[in-house]
C-alpha cells in the first residue's frame, strides 16, 4: 500500500487541442522545477501519472502553487482486487466521517470483473455494511470515493484545492512596473498566474530613494520568484528625469509626466528585451494619478498592451492576496518609493492629453530615456 500525489490540472488546458500537449510538458517542467532537491519519482499506470514522494507534505506543499494545478489527490495504491479495493475505501470514510457519500468508479483495466457501475455499488455497500448513520448522497455527497482500476487500484477521496491559472511561460511575456508597494507584486502575481512569464522594472531615484528601497523591490522579485522561476528586475536610474521634469514643468503636472516617463521606459525595455506587454499595479480611483484621464494621458505614451489586472479591484481585496502570496509584510516596510518623494501638493486629477504633450516639449524626451537605458542594472 502505497501512498501517492494524483495531480490534476486545470480544465482549460484540456481545451487547448492540438497545443494542449505543448502545455502540458511545460506544466510538467514546472512541477519538476519546484520538486528540485526533493526525493521524488512520477510512477506510471496505464497513460496515468503519479506523484511518489518522500515527504508527501512537503510535496503538496510545493505543488499546490504551480500555476495549471487545479487540485491534488492524496491517492492509496491497492492491488487491483475488491476485497483491497472495499477495505481502502472504508479506511477513507472512517478518517473523513462525512453523513453522505458516494463511489464513483473509472475501469480503465478491462479484464477486471464488473463495469464501473457495478464496482461502485460492491464498494458502496460494503462501506454501508460496515458504519453506522452514513447514507449515501448521489446529488450532493459530502464525500466523493474514487476508484481508478488500472494495474493497480487507486482509491482517494481527499483532494486539496491548488492555485489555477495556467502553466507559468505558456502565454507570452510582460514587463511588471514593480514597485515596493502592496498593488504591483498582486498585479504581477496575477500575470503569472494566467501563464504569462514575468520581468521586472524598478525606477530607482538615487539618492532621494535609499539603497533599502531597492533591497526590497528586490526581495519582492525574489518572493514573485518562488512561483515563477528565474525572473529578471531592470533597476533604471530615475533622478536625472525626475530633476529635469520639477525645473522645467508646472507642480501640478509632475506626478502625471513621471508616469509617462516610467511607461515610456516599461516600453523601451520591452522592446529590447523581446517582451510583448507591460503591466501596472494601477486600481482605478486608488490614487490621484489613477483617476480614468490620468490613465488615459500615462497610456498615451504606450507603444504596446498595457495591462492593469486589478484596475477594478478593492484595496482590501488586493491586500488580501498580497497576504496569501507572501508579498504583504515585505511591501508594508516603510522605505519610500521615488513617487512619496516627488510628490506635489496638488497634482492634477483631471489632465489634459494636449496641455501634458505641451509641457513635455520642454524635455529632451529621447535623450533622457536613452540616459536611463543606458544606465539600467540588470539583476536575474
Ligand atoms: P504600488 O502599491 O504597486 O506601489 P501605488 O498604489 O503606490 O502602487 P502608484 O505609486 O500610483 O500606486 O503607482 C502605480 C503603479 O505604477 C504601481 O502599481 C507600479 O506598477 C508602478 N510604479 C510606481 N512607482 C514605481 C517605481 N518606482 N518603479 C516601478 N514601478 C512603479
Ligand atoms: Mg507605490
Amino acid at each position: 500500500m502505497k501512498k501517492l500525489l494524483l495531480i490534476k490540472y486545470a480544465p482549460e488546458i484540456f481545451l487547448k487541442g492540438l497545443n494542449r500537449g505543448k502545455f502540458e510538458r511545460r506544466l510538467n517542467d514546472n512541477i519538476k522545477r519546484v520538486l528540485e532537491g526533493t526525493n521524488y519519482s512520477f510512477v506510471s499506470d496505464q497513460g496515468r501519472w503519479f506523484l511518489e514522494c518522500e515527504d508527501i507534505e512537503e510535496g503538496i506543499k510545493r505543488v499546490k502553487r504551480v500555476f495549471g494545478v487545479s487540485e491534488i489527490c492524496i491517492v492509496t495504491e491497492v492491488a487491483a482486487n475488491m476485497e483491497e479495493i472495499q477495505k481502502q475505501a472504508l479506511k477513507e470514510i472512517e478518517e473523513i466521517k462525512p453523513a453522505t457519500f458516494k463511489v464513483e468508479t473509472n475501469r480503465a483495466n478491462k479484464s477486471f470483473p464488473g463495469n464501473s457501475m457495478e464496482v461502485s455499488r460492491e464498494v458502496g455497500a460494503y462501506i454501508l455494511r460496515n458504519s453506522e448513520d452514513l447514507k449515501v448522497s448521489v446529488s450532493k455527497p459530502e464525500c466523493i470515493v474514487n476508484v481508478e482500476i488500472r494495474e493497480r487500484a487507486y482509491v482517494y477521496s481527499k483532494r486539496i484545492k491548488a492555485v489555477g491559472g495556467m502553466p507559468y511561460g505558456t502565454n507570452g511575456s510582460t514587463m511588471l512596473m514593480l514597485s515596493g508597494g502592496i498593488d504591483s507584486p498582486v498585479a504581477g502575481y496575477m500575470m503569472a498566474r494566467r501563464g504569462v512569464e514575468l520581468n521586472c522594472v524598478y525606477f530607482h531615484s538615487h539618492p532621494y530613494t535609499s539603497e533599502r528601497a531597492k533591497e526590497k523591490v528586490k526581495d519582492l522579485a525574489y518572493i514573485l520568484k518562488e512561483y515563477t522561476g528565474r525572473i529578471n528586475l531592470y533597476v533604471v536610474p530615475f533622478t536625472e528625469i525626475q530633476m529635469q521634469i520639477i525645473e522645467k514643468c508646472r507642480e501640478d503636472e509632475l506626478t502625471i509626466i513621471m508616469r509617462r516617463f516610467m511607461m515610456r521606459l516599461a516600453c523601451k525595455l520591452a522592446e529590447i528585451h523581446e517582451v510583448n506587454s507591460v503591466t501596472t499595479g494601477e486600481s482605478v480611483g486608488q490614487v490621484a494619478s489613477q483617476t480614468m484621464e490620468g490613465l488615459v494621458v500615462s497610456n498615451d505614451v504606450a507603444d504596446r498592451p498595457v495591462f492593469r489586472p486589478l484596475i477594478a479591484m478593492d484595496k482590501i481585496d488586493i491586500m488580501d492576496i498580497s497576504r496569501d502570496i507572501g508579498t504583504y509584510e515585505t511591501s508594508i516596510l516603510p522605505y519610500e518609493d521615488c513617487c512619496t518623494i516627488f510628490v506635489p501638493k496638488h497634482p492634477k486629477t483631471k489632465p489634459r492629453l494636449d496641455s501634458i504633450r505641451k509641457a513635455e516639449e520642454a524635455l529632451d524626451i529621447e535623450l533622457l530615456v536613452e540616459n536611463a537605458v543606458k544606465g539600467t542594472e540588470v539583476f536575474r
